[in-house]
């Protein structure tokens, strides 16, 4: 009779504390890994959702810029980090193209996470210098061709979206271009404005204000139809570049191990802040918007991880590329 009042007592004060903590996260400022340099595209999208996020959640949510590396070197950060709701992850579709890509990681991107929700699909746009000579898609796919082995292509590091696209584009041409890697596409804009380098292809989220105001060339857009915020933009698929297509979504994790209570907390926030006017105006501006709120869920970013690490494996490996 003790012994089952006590069991009786220790279960309670378990079940309290649980719920305790249910009731009271977050009490603290949470951090959201970006696993690039701040200032370009992921972080844009990181700093808008944790901002409304955080409005939702009554506790600060700060970016932590861990970039490198294509983003992995985030991943690994965030796949050792305390399961306690208070570490983030924001990443995009690199998070699936990785396990492909790189002979050793020291994560599983499946397992060592705990999906909270898809955030948006972006699209990307073929970019170059302000002075590039080609006046149009049909003038830039020539004269890239034609001087391969001058022209520079930026990227974010082997297993970034602008990686992909880059080489997707370079199957399609036929073609092999010298690619200067930096730690985000951030970094890697302020030296295609600086002219340091000539041709990107990165998600509208960096390159939209700066197309606009005419600071760099913009080619085509990397989505089967034209955008809406930039109509004259011609897409590849139209462009002689048939079935080139990519956007880039980017998902919200945990670590592994974060309690159910919180990541539903989180997937709650989430699908409050991709409904905040604020949140899709500037995503509209910047040539997206938020993902509908049944992809917004744990359920629906899990699978699509799996999904999209399946549909990479095979392109990659028919591609040869790898990294150590
Ligand atoms: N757009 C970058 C990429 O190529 C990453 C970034 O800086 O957000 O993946």
């Amino acid at each position: 009779m003790k012994i089952t009042l006590m069991r009786a007592a220790a279960c309670l004060a378990l079940f309290g504390s649980a719920f305790a903590h249910a009731q009271t996260y977050p009490t603290k400022t949470i951090t959201m890994i970006v696993p690039f340099a701040a200032g370009g595209p992921t972080d844009t999208v990181a700093r808008l959702v944790a901002q409304s996020m955080g409005n939702k959640l009554k506790q600060q949510i700060i970016i932590e810029n861990v970039g490198g590396a294509g983003g992995t070197i985030g991943a690994a950060r965030v796949a050792k980090a305390a399961p306690d709701g208070y570490t983030l992850f924001l990443h995009h579709i690199g998070h699936s193209t990785a396990p492909s890509l790189y002979r050793k990681l020291s994560y599983n991107a499946q397992t060592d996470f705990e999906p909270i929700g898809l955030v948006t699909d972006v699209p990307m746009t073929i970019v170059a210098r302000k002075d590039f000579p080609a006046k149009d898609i049909k003038e830039f796919l020539s004269y890239v061709k034609a001087n391969k082995d001058k022209v520079t292509y930026a990227n974010a590091g082997v297993g970034s979206a602008s990686h992909l696209c880059g080489m997707l584009l370079m199957t399609a041409m036929g073609t092999d271009l010298t690619t200067v890697p930096y730690k985000g596409t951030g970094p890697a804009m302020n030296d295609l404005l600086g002219g340091q380098v000539d041709i990107m292809c990165d998600q509208t989220t960096n390159t939209t204000s700066q197309i606009k105001s005419g600071k760099i060339k913009a080619y085509a857009v990397t989505t089967k139809t034209r955008l809406a915020n930039m109509p004259d933009l011609p897409t590849l698929n139209e462009s002689g570049l048939p079935g080139f297509e990519v956007a880039v979504w980017h998902g919200l994790y945990a670590p592994k191990g974060t309690p159910k209570q919180i990541v539903d907390t989180l997937a709650g926030a989430l699908q409050t802040a991709l409904k905040d006017p604020n949140v899709k105006t500037r995503f509209a501006d910047l040539g997206t918007e938020p993902v509908a709120e049944k992809r917004a869920t744990p359920e629906a970013l899990r699978a699509h991880v799996k999904a999209e690490i399946e549909r990479w494996s095979p392109i990659i490996s028919k591609a040869g590329v790898y990294a150590d």
